[in-house]
């Protein structure tokens, strides 16, 4: 329809104007996504992209050949501090662990990251980031009524909890503490039900923030990766729980345990025992509950595992605390 059309056009028009014409389309086909108005923003002067789903856990790499003093991304208002990694056989560069929130909208989004050396002009890269839509699940729950409609005594004890946790997560390592791959902390039944709609006794609450796992009471829980234990604590609804502060903005958290064998500011090692599967706080039978927060973003725990780090700890891991 379009050559037809053209055609006719061109009839009408000197040969300068069908050459444009024939460049336009030449250039349609070559860029497409440039000359139509409702297409995506073009990836004109853009460094790379990157797609995933919310609730994943993107690895952003930035070749930088020299090392900087300091790099930073910015994506939908949360800061993603980068570090360097160099392995053999790759060239040198930055990694960053960008998280995508359960909850962002699906959409195109810039991941903006300077590149500062000393005193020199900082550099400006800019990431395409793709946002699709996870299919999370709706889940029906029945609990007693008490249990879910809070008097005002737990209200007002939840609402502390929660100021609690807000300010033990804002302050994080800036150190990155974890150097290793990342270990499931129990070896269970995984439930999927990560970012899944609560209905609630029929009122829907907020998404389910972590994955469930479900384990026999008593059963070991160990820490995903090194770091140093921010806060242990028994809240309302999440019982028992430790959260381990990795650095760089990057959490993760173990809830409803029936024990718990760290205390705030211990260092752990991947793999060591924190705690044990318990139903406290609000559970309808044990497992743990595992939840990962990387610079805010509510992540599916799972995601750290397919990540490409080695088991293998670096030469500068973090020294094992004696115990
Ligand atoms: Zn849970």
């Amino acid at each position: 329809m379009l050559t037809a059309a053209l055609k006719q056009a061109g009839q009408r028009l000197s040969r300068l104007d069908r050459t444009l014409i024939m460049m336009v389309v030449l250039l349609t086909s070559v860029f497409p996504v440039e000359l139509f108005p409702n297409a995506p923003p073009p990836p004109k002067g853009i460094d790379g992209q990157y797609s995933g789903r919310q609730g994943q856990v993107l690895l952003v790499k930035v070749h930088v050949a020299e090392e900087a003093t300091d790099v930073k991304g910015t994506f939908l208002d949360r800061t993603i501090p980068f570090f360097r990694e160099v392995r053999p056989g790759e060239p040198a560069g930055y990694l960053g662990l960008v998280g995508i929130d359960m909850q962002d909208a699906p959409g195109t989004y810039e991941l903006a990251v300077t590149v500062k050396n000393g005193e020199q002009q900082a550099k400006r890269l800019s990431y395409h980031v793709l946002v699709t839509k996870e299919k999370f699940a709706v889940e029906h729950l029945k609990l007693p009524k008490d249990k879910v409609d809070l008097d005002d005594k737990t209200l007002a004890r939840w609402k502390m909890e929660q100021d609690q946790v807000r300010q033990a997560l804002a302050d994080n390592s800036a150190l990155r503490l974890w150097h290793s791959g990342f270990i499931e902390p129990v070896n269970g039944k995984r439930t999927g039900i990560f970012g899944s709609v609560r209905i609630m006794n029929g009122q829907p609450r907020n998404p389910h923030n972590g994955e469930d796992i479900g384990a026999p009471l008593g059963t070991d829980v160990a820490v995903t990766n090194d770091g140093v234990v921010r806060l242990t604590v028994d809240h309302v609804f999440s019982g028992r729980g430790v959260f381990v502060d990795h650095g760089l903005g990057f959490y993760s958290m173990y809830f409803h345990l029936s024990e718990i064998l760290v205390k705030d500011g211990d260092l752990v090692k991947a793999g060591q025992i924190i705690g044990k599967v318990g139903a406290s706080g609000r559970a309808t039978g044990p497992h743990l509950h595992w939840g990962v927060r990387l610079n805010g973003a509510r992540v599916n725990p799972y995601g750290l595992l397919d990540l490409p780090f080695s088991s293998r700890s670096g030469p500068d891991a973090l020294p094992v605390k004696q115990q």
